[in-house]
């Protein structure tokens, strides 16, 4: 069984893959999405499929899960997660629009 601490060294290097990875595409992706102090990133509920990626990169404790009920009757899951931004804790880095798989974040101006 996995210990908590063996959890903990996972995410961590799971962020560094991501982190690393994200950096070789920033240079690209970053001039091409607008960021800075007067945006925030805004997470479309519908697109987001609670996946964790932007919370991993996000550096200023600015994303939180929350569960919601499963929608679909087709799966057997009682409860799935999505992200909502913490508004004030937000900076504006666009790091969570690069994390997100679905495209579920985009910055909007504050
Ligand atoms: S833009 Fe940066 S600070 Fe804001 S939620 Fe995304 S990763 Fe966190
Ligand atoms: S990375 Fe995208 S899909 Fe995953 S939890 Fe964050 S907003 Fe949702």
């Amino acid at each position: 069984m996995t210990s908590a601490d063996e959890l903990k060294k996972r995410r961590e290097k799971e962020a560094l893959r991501i982190r690393t990875s994200l950096n070789r595409q920033r240079s690209v992706q970053h001039s091409n999405t607008k960021g800075g102090e007067n945006t925030v990133a805004f997470v479309e509920e519908r697109l987001c499929i609670g996946c964790d990626q932007c919370d991993i990169v996000c550096d200023d404790d600015a994303i939180e899960l929350y569960k919601v009920d499963m929608r679909s009757p087709l799966m057997n899951v009682e409860s799935n997660r999505k992200a909502r931004i913490i508004r004030d804790a937000c900076t504006g880095c666009r790091l969570c629009v690069l994390a997100c798989p679905t495209d579920a974040i985009t910055m909007i101006d504050r």
